[in-house]
């Protein structure tokens, strides 16, 4: 077993209604931004738009609702510009490469 936790700045889907159909008790995360066990979450100061993955619906998400969630990184996925830009500030923690496939 590879013990490889992967970690990413996630917010869940607002479109319940679309999800709740597959599975009842699982909230859809949409992944923004690879991050690890450690940074604290980037400074965002205003809403932001994200649109799902799955049911390509885009909601309007609050800094708060921003978490940080172990989970397999997904097969396409493009960081959220707002986490990318925020990855290039001086105060960035770069340890690897932004896309790594093993
Ligand atoms: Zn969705």
């Amino acid at each position: 077993m590879w013990e490889d936790s992967r970690y990413f700045w996630v917010v869940h889907c607002k479109n319940h209604w679309f999800h709740v159909r597959k599975n009842l008790f699982f909230r859809h995360r949409i992944p923004l931004a690879e991050t690890d066990a450690f940074t604290s979450r980037p400074a965002i100061d205003s809403r932001f738009r994200a649109r799902c993955d799955e049911c390509g619906k885009e909601y309007v998400y609050k800094p708060s609702e921003v978490l940080r969630c172990e989970q397999e990184p997904p097969e396409s996925f493009t960081p959220h510009p707002l986490f990318s830009e925020e990855g290039t500030g001086a105060n960035s923690v770069v340890a690897e490469g932004p896309s790594q496939k093993n």
